[in-house]
């Protein structure tokens, strides 16, 4: 399947993410129409169309479905059966299974085990018993985290000593949850990597990722050398996982450097913030060639174009900082046109090439 320039491509979210993929989409002469629940996504602001509209309304799916020539998402947490109305209507890549794998992190956890993949010990968790008995096992340090609707360090509590299991389990409501081993890592990083319809992977350089308070605060290339065996690893893991779900488009796994192994933490079936960096450090960037892949074209070259390259997130009032940021003639701004900077909300992000 190709699909001609001109046809139209649904993103089931209005994020930065699916703003981004609007516009790769645009370069590449296509069309996007923004599925999202908000009254003005950033996304929305890109694109040709956009249809309001929650994210559990099958009929509106379905609909939004019947419009487009393909869909895809860039938003996880999707339930199966809107899902299923909306991929009845239109193809839908990354595939379903992808989604359903990676929504839950107890699936992901045991699906990348079962690919020969090492995760931090980990156990399931549903009542204040069990997350006991897990504690006893794995032991402390140690971070309880739901199977659901996690990101950037939601839904997650970390535990030092057994006598917190109870206030631990309060704060995540009794959500179903899994336990996991804290890791005492030397670096993050992830791997990124596009499939095409046919099969054909390519992945980019792996950055390393620093966190702050559970969220990205910068991706950079190359990774320190002394990861390189961790790197290759998670590389021939990333390739597994991806020909096991027969999937299209771009897919992510992050992991723990430790120890000189790959520990998987956890993967996401969509364009990722730890490769923002690739719009302007590699030949071709994540965004463009997911659209690629989902569209049945050739793979763009995914090299990189400069031997250093840093992307900085903008989270709350960084943003502010953008007049001095632009001072800096090389630096690459991007703003997701947002509103207010709050705490914690991701407004942009600036790339340095050097
Ligand atoms: P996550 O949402 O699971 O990616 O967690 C966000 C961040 O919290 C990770 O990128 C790590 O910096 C930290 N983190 C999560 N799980 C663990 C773990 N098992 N051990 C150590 N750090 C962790």
């Amino acid at each position: 399947m190709t699909l001609a320039p001109g046809s139209t491509i649904g993103i089931v979210g209005g994020g930065q993410l699916g703003r981004m993929l609007a516009i790769a989409a645009a370069q590449l002469g296509y069309k996007s129409h923004i599925y999202a629940p908000d009254e003005a996504p950033p996304a929305a602001e890109v694109a040709a169309s956009f249809t309001r509209g929650a994210f559990d309304d099958e009929a509106m799916l379905a609909r939004f479905g019947a419009g487009v020539d393909v869909a895809t998402y860039e938003f996880e947490n999707i339930a199966a059966g809107p899902l299923a109305a909306l991929s009845a209507q239109a193809p839908l890549f990354p595939p379903r299974r992808a989604l359903e794998v990676a929504q839950d992190r107890l699936a992901e956890k045991q699906f990348v085990a079962g690919l020969g993949g090492r995760p931090a010990p980990f156990a399931p968790v549903s009542d204040l018993g069990e997350l006991e008995g897990a504690l006893a096992d794995i032991g402390t340090p140690a971070i309880l985290k739901t199977r659901r609707f996690g990101y950037d360090g939601k839904g997650q509590v970390r535990i030092a000593d057994p006598s917190q299991a109870a206030s631990a389990w309060a704060s995540v409501r009794g959500a179903p949850a899994i336990l996991e081993g804290f890791v005492r890592f030397e670096v993050e990083f992830s791997i990124l990597l596009c499939r095409s319809l046919s099969g054909e992977m390519v992945l980019w350089d792996a950055p390393q990722n620093i966190h702050c308070n559970g969220i990205l605060a910068r991706s950079q290339v190359p990774a320190p050398s002394e990861i390189e065996g961790p790197i290759r690893d998670a590389e021939a893991l990333a390739r597994k996982v991806a020909k096991a779900l027969d999937y299209a488009g771009l897919l992510t796994l992050e992991f723990f450097a430790s120890g000189g192994a790959a520990v998987f933490n956890e993967m996401a079936p969509r364009v990722h913030n730890s490769g923002h960096w690739t719009i302007e450090g590699a030949l071709t960037s994540q965004f463009e060639n997911h659209i690629r892949a989902i569209c049945g074209l050739p793979l763009g070259a995914t090299a990189l174009t400069a031997p250093r390259v840093v992307m900085d997130n903008l989270i709350g009032d960084d943003v502010l900082k953008w007049a001095d940021i632009l001072q800096d003639r090389a630096a690459h701004l991007h703003l997701y046109g947002k509103g207010e900077p709050r705490p914690g909300r991701k407004m942009g992000h600036v790339t340095r090439l050097g």
